[in-house]
């Protein structure tokens, strides 16, 4: 979409950008676990204890998207004077703060932004520490467009594929049966592409987006009752002068305010948004669109989502950044900012001075702090076997106990980071005794444990090596 004076919001490539996920240590976890009451079940989409912190960030929650928790799949608009709030999820090591932010990220609709950064990726070569934080506080802002779209939308009755017309070597003709006429649909190869990848046959009801060229399977035509008000009831059919029936339908997509000055920037464009390396944006382009997207809001074309941003270690930050952040969070185009520290009283980086969780006086004073605590065993178990089925890791029950001890000893992130390498000296052991059955058992978890200190026998390790190691 043009946004006038030559700044576009990019929609029709980011809209075709796909998003990849790995498995990883938190991939558990599916949302906070709780009812519609915002009341945490025990263990729930991957969630186990943590209750009042879970409650709390759905409170949060709940306030910046009131239908996160209901069965509708539309996220209506942020809650008028959320955004510029802070939260701090504080508590020791491996309690689940970032797996509370995770759990947040998942309970928001898909067009909510949620933006996940560790406080040190902000000290970077190739920008400013103040410029990597307005593009993460960006990045977590969503501008939701309406847009009207022009589309063709009909019965295809034949589809005919030349090859070798045009310079793509790929044309062809489908012929569309339209509420009153036929239409003999002309398409390049990319088109021909797309009703190849959409398995396009004849008898489907087919809709062309005009602009993009992008073609959506609406279903069959069983009755041929060519009653076209039956598939998108929305929409008007104008008869236009070349015989094609087009539709304009209003579609909504949303857009982060970094994409739009990415997409915008004369040294970057659309395609550093994929590699990562955007570089530094020139303020008064972010005045310009500021500007723009404002008039599109009062012009009721766009509407602000207030996202989240999710900064981990944030006792890592300096005091430049708080400093920043704290004016950051008075703009009226500021996010949820929820940060995790796992410090008690530290040094304020960049300062001589110690404040709570490193963090200043002034900002802390703004932050609504959520704890977390401890887990108890009967939880450490309750995670462990998550993740075992997560990782689809068969442990066995003396094994499972022993996980259990060696996560209140050695950590919970040592023991969760052993299923996996355990099962591997499992798998060995059934190799090579020519048979048995590859769960994890206590001997298989004693190898894994040999092979792998956790911090504590580290620490003790470098006080024994003390003058034959370098310093
Ligand atoms: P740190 O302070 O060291 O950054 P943290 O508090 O952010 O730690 P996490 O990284 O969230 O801790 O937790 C460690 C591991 O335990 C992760 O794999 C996480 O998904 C899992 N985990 C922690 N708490 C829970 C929980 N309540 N329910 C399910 N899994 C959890």
């Amino acid at each position: 979409m043009d946004i006038g004076a030559g700044i576009t919001t990019g929609t029709t490539e980011l809209r075709e950008a796909t998003k990849m996920e790995r498995i990883g240590v938190h991939s558990h976890i599916t949302g906070l676990g709780l009812d519609d009451r915002l009341e945490p079940r025990p263990i729930s989409q991957g969630m186990v204890g943590q209750m009042r912190a879970r409650k709390a960030a759905g409170v949060i929650l709940r306030m910046l998207s009131p239908s996160s928790f209901s069965s509708s799949s539309t996220v209506s608009a942020a809650a008028p004077g959320l955004s510029g709030r802070a939260i701090l999820l504080a508590g020791p090591p491996s309690t689940g703060k970032t797996a509370i932010a995770r759990g947040m990220a998942a309970t928001l609709g898909p067009d909510v932004p949620f933006t996940s950064i560790t406080a040190s990726e902000v000290y970077s070569l190739s920008m400013s520490k103040t410029e990597a934080l307005t593009q993460a506080l960006r990045r977590s802002i969503g501008v939701r467009i309406r847009e009207e779209e022009e589309v063709v939308e009909g019965e295809v009755v034949e589809i005919v594929v030349e090859r070798g017309i045009t310079g793509s070597g790929k044309s062809g003709r489908v012929i569309l049966k339209t509420t009153d006429m036929e239409t003999v649909y002309e398409m390049g190869g990319k088109m021909i592409d797309e009703m190849t990848k959409e398995k396009v046959l004849a008898g489907d009801i087919i809709s062309i987006t005009k602009s993009s060229g992008r073609i959506t399977k609406l279903g069959r035509s069983f009755s041929h009752s060519r009653d076209f008000s039956l598939l998108s009831p929305s929409t008007t059919f104008i008869p236009t002068p070349s015989g094609e029936i087009l539709t304009r339908r209003t579609v909504t997509h949303t857009v982060s305010l970094h994409e739009i000055d990415i997409i915008n920037s004369r040294t970057q464009g659309f395609l550093a948004l994929f590699a990562g390396d955007t570089g530094e944006v020139a303020a008064p382009l972010r005045a310009q669109i500021d500007v723009k997207v404002g008039e599109w809001r009062e012009e009721g074309k766009a509407e602000l989502v207030t996202g989240v941003l999710f900064i981990d270690e944030v006792h890592m930050l300096d005091m430049e950044c708080f400093s920043f952040l704290n004016r950051a969070l008075e703009g009226e185009l500021a996010p949820l900012v929820v940060m995790a520290s796992n410090r008690g009283v530290a040094r304020i980086r960049g300062t001589e001075m110690r404040g709570p969780h490193g963090l200043p006086p002034d900002l802390l004073d703004r932050l609504l702090i959520v704890a977390t605590s401890k887990y108890n065993p009967d939880e450490v178990r309750e995670i462990i076997k998550i993740r075992c089925q997560e990782e689809d890791v068969e442990v066995g029950p003396e094994a499972e106990d022993l996980l259990v001890e060696i996560a209140g000893d050695a950590g919970m992130r040592y023991a969760l980071g052993l299923i996996a390498v355990s099962q591997v000296v499992a798998r060995k052991r059934v190799k090579f005794s020519g048979g048995g059955s590859e769960a994890v058992e206590v001997e298989d978890l004693r190898r894994a444990y040999g092979c792998f200190m956790d911090p504590g026998r580290s620490v003790q390790w470098l006080k024994e090596q003390q003058g034959s190691l370098l310093v």
